[in-house]
């Protein structure tokens, strides 16, 4: 190997767009105007463009995104909210910190998102949201979801920090952008998420204009009009410097995207007869934004000493994630669990993330996947 393997590489992505990246950036440093401004209205409008939306309103991050949805839509204490227990902590916590209970279900162990039968299960009168998290970068299965939720009048949030990018292909053949499917879209601008900002940043997306005042107001001190508060809201905004920098970026999201797949094909092709790891379904209703590239190990290893053993070879891997929410010490007293969440134990305890970006080369992978059956072939 010439060139060191890294799970993300963000500096190599940096200098193949630096001419553009450092003139936007530094029109901002040296325009003088740091907050809101033409950057972030271009951006907005940019996104609400790619997604195929009315409305989008940045904010902070997309943990923010998150909650600003959920207070658009009115949840309160004592209210329940339905998300999947394999998933990062954000799409639960704000549930919780709102003094609503997140309603944990288990995900499919062969695609790791939420379906609508699980979510079926723990409808409750107390119901009302469903948060659905696109994992991994795929949709979960859009249409069976809405089929339920819109019978029971539930609105559905997207958590799509993962899958930006990413289409749903509905039965009647339309086909709509992660994000832009459910009652409100969530997306996240963190620096190493598909469209990755050099800082914090998030969107929130929606069709319904309704909905979309509420979050512009809650999202800004729930003002309206300067000074004065009509709603309790949060100081959530996108930094003009992100903007700008998102501004070029976004001109380049679906190269990256096809980068990302490039990779994945690769991956996929010298993994399919690999004995120890398999490869999770590829669902027709959806495209893939491959935010990760992840395996299931056979129970049968030790997923630590694999880990191990792969770095010591020069291939750095993670885990996304090592324990699910429902049995996060910060939700045991404020959640409840629906039904049997073992594929959400199963699966913290057997993925494992390879390297996943937009620089990596072909020799890389041919590294990385023959290092990862040698290593398999010993321990096995
Ligand atoms: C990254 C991520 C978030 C949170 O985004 P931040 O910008 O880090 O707050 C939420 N949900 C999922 C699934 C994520 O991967």
């Amino acid at each position: 190997m010439n060139s060191e393997v890294l799970m993300v590489d963000l500096k190599g992505q940096y200098k193949r767009l630096k001419t553009e990246l450092d003139q936007a950036a530094l029109e901002v440093i040296a325009g003088g105007w740091y907050i809101g401004g033409t950057p972030v209205k271009e951006f907005s409008e940019a996104l609400a463009n790619y997604h195929g939306i009315d409305h989008v309103t940045t904010c902070g991050n997309g943990t923010d995104a998150l909650q600003i949805a959920l207070m658009a839509l009115g949840i309160k204490p004592g209210d329940e909210v339905i998300v999947p227990s394999f998933t990062y902590i954000a799409s639960a916590e704000v549930i919780a910190l709102l003094g609503a209970t997140p309603v944990f279900v288990d995900v499919d162990a062969s695609n790791f998102n939420i379906d609508a039968e699980k979510i079926k299960e723990a409808i409750s009168s107390k119901t009302k949201a469903v948060i659905v998290v696109h994992l991994y970068g795929q949709c979960a299965d859009m249409e069976e979801i809405l089929k339920l939720t819109d019978e029971h009048g539930i609105p559905v949030i997207e958590d799509g920090a993962q899958s930006i990018g990413a289409d749903y292909l509905f039965s009647d053949q339309r086909i709509m952008k992660s994000g832009a499917i459910g009652t409100i879209g969530c997306t996240s601008f963190f620096p190493t998420k598909n469209l990755g900002a050099y800082g914090d940043g998030g969107a929130i997306m929606t069709k319904n204009s309704d909905l979309a005042e509420k979050i512009k107001m809650i999202s800004n001190h729930g003002q309206r009009k300067k000074y004065y508060h009509e709603v309790l809201g949060v100081n959530s905004r996108l930094d003009t410097l992100q903007a700008a920098i998102l501004n070029v970026k976004i001109k380049y999201l679906n190269d990256f995207i096809d980068r990302r797949r490039v990779a994945a094909g690769h991956y996929d092709h010298l993994l399919t007869e690999a004995s120890g790891v398999s490869i999770p379904q590829r669902m027709e209703y959806s495209t893939h934004a491959f935010h990760q590239y992840t395996l299931i190990l056979d129970p049968n290893f030790d997923r630590d000493t694999i880990k191990e053993k792969l770095a010591s070879k020069g291939v750095p891997s993670m885990v996304y994630y090592p324990c699910p929410q429902h049995l996060q010490k910060g939700f045991v007293d404020n959640g409840i669990n629906v039904g049997d969440l073992s594929n959400s134990v199963k699966l913290s305890n057997s993925v494992l993330s390879l390297p996943m970006h937009t620089e990596l080369t072909e020799a890389q992978i041919q590294y990385i996947c023959h290092t990862l059956l040698e290593v398999l072939n010993n321990e096995g």
